[in-house]
């Protein structure tokens, strides 16, 4: 989809796309990322490092020559329980029937059905009453017995299971660790290869966030001093009962739908949104809303209507990011996927901002920098300005900039990709990186250009916002470029 001028439209809400092989095509990543993808995500739950260190270089190729910049996430695939290996045509489950849970090597004698599970300790963890999900709650069974490592459960809701297919075990206290030796070997790379964000799925409260941040000092980060954003990824019962202390030990946090879905009830999953969006908002976290975004679009070349409606709403939820996952990885058509994505976000950004209720004054609380920022936000906001400029080491800034639904596109500028990558979550940031060395004048200046010629922000059509310490720690605007009309 593009505008009516033919191009793509620039939503402020960042866009996460996750590679794939569908996206190991060069031709394919590169319309991906050009049709306005801002972060990806190297998923570790599938592939071997060294597809990620594949797909790794050739964003970084994309990058330079397209001329943007890309934030990379690894996302730690975490204690994910599987059925292990059944007949090839999967096992039919019947509704009412009784299933038996086993390790992998002891699949036995069969009185009843038998699923084997890979991970045969959370058999312990299972009791009488408790659900067994299968193949994101598709498949529902309730335990019956329990003792020495194994469970009987009956099926509620019938269907054919196959190897390699998720459990969810939503009533249990599992006790399996959340960074095993997979995830180890995961940051390791991840430091090594300066990934911008590091996910981390199934965290409970801070503490699991904290023992992240351990790994990541003994996995090379205290060695090099490179340490990725830490995004806890909610999706488990026990991190909606800590959220407000869990989102403050977290840099990103991740509304991670699917699972959450199959853990609390799909029915619960708008309300806990807005719950989780509001306290990483609270303490200015950034967000990503992930999961079954434009599911259909795996398949078709238009989204459902209930998809471009659950886009809109993560608006008006003032999330800063959405996350394509198999729609992008392993979907028909990626890059279209993600210009859809862009449009209809762009188009509900735009009616929001129509809603002077949408806007309430932010407040400072007496933090200047924070002061400075909404000075900023009200120049941009009552001069219709065409965008903010900003110095991206002044983060605070621009990070209050983009909390407080401004209608209009922040543009960090600095000459170090990797610190410019750090703020790509950030909703309505489209950084530029400018050559070393150049006076604050002429950075402004050409900055504006580049604004114009990459973004299409015409910075003839209005003033420009300066703040921070491009203009020596205040805020001025900027009268529009003369004679640059398009
Ligand atoms: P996943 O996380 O795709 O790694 O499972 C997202 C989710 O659960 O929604
Ligand atoms: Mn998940």
């Amino acid at each position: 989809m593009t505008d009516a001028d033919g191009r793509h439209p620039r939503p402020l809400t960042r866009i996460v796309a996750t590679l794939g092989p569908r996206t190991d095509s060069p031709l394919v990543l590169r319309r991906t990322i050009a049709a306005g993808t801002s972060i990806v995500r190297l998923n570790f739950s599938h592939g071997s490092l060294d597809d990620h260190a594949e797909r790794l270089a050739a964003v970084r190729a994309v990058e330079s020559e397209l001329g943007v910049a890309v934030a990379v996430l690894g996302d730690l695939r975490g204690p994910r329980i599987r059925i292990g290996r059944v007949a090839p045509r999967g096992v039919r489950l019947r509704v009412g029937e009784e299933v038996e849970f086993r390790g992998q090597a002891s699949a036995g004698r069969r009185t009843a059905a038998v699923l084997p599970v890979t991970e045969p300790r959370i058999l312990e963890d299972l009791r009488v009453g408790h659900r067994v999900l299968i193949a994101d709650g598709t498949i529902r069974l309730r335990v019956l017995r329990a003792s020495r490592g194994r469970a009987t459960a009956s099926v509620e809701v019938g269907g054919i299971v196959h190897a390699g297919k998720g459990l969810n075990l939503p009533d249990s206290r599992v006790s399996l660790p959340l960074l095993g030796a997979h995830e180890e070997d995961c940051t390791r790379w991840a430091v090594a290869s300066r990934l911008d964000f590091l996910a981390m799925s199934f965290v409970r409260h801070a503490e699991d966030l904290r023992s992240l941040r351990r790994l990541i000092d003994r996995c090379g980060g205290r060695r090099s001093g490179w340490r990725p954003q830490i995004v806890a990824k909610v999706e488990r019962p026990e991190a909606i009962e800590s959220i407000d202390s869990l989102v403050r030990a977290a840099d990103a946090v991740m509304v991670a739908r699917g699972d959450l879905g199959s853990e609390m009830g799909l029915e619960a999953v708008p309300r806990l949104q807005r719950r989780i969006l509001s306290a990483a908002q609270a303490c200015g976290r950034p967000t990503i809303v992930a999961t079954e975004v434009l599911a259909s679009m795996q398949r078709h070349a238009q989204p459902s209507r209930a998809e471009v409606g659950d886009l809109a709403r993560a608006v008006l939820d003032d999330a800063d990011a959405i996350m394509l996952s198999g729609e992008t990885a392993v979907g028909r058509h990626p890059a279209l996927v993600v210009s859809t994505a862009a449009t209809v976000l762009a188009r509900a950004e735009q009616w929001r901002a129509e809603d002077a209720r949408a806007s309430p004054t932010p407040q400072s609380a007496g933090r200047a920098t924070a002061a400075l920022a909404h000075a900023a936000w009200h120049l941009a906001r009552d001069l219709r300005a065409v965008m903010v400029l900003v110095d991206a080491r002044d983060r605070e800034i621009v990070r209050e900039l983009g909390q407080n639904g401004l209608a209009v596109p922040i543009v960090p500028v600095g000459d170090e990709p990797e610190e410019i990558r750090a703020l790509l979550l950030h909703r309505g940031v489209l950084p530029l990186v400018i050559p070393r060395g150049i006076d604050r004048e002429a950075a402004v200046d050409l900055a504006r250009r580049m604004a114009r010629d990459r973004f299409g922000l015409a910075a003839g059509e209005g003033p420009t916002v300066v703040v921070g310490r491009l203009v020596h720690g205040g805020v001025r605007p900027v009268p529009p470029l003369r004679g640059d009309r398009r």
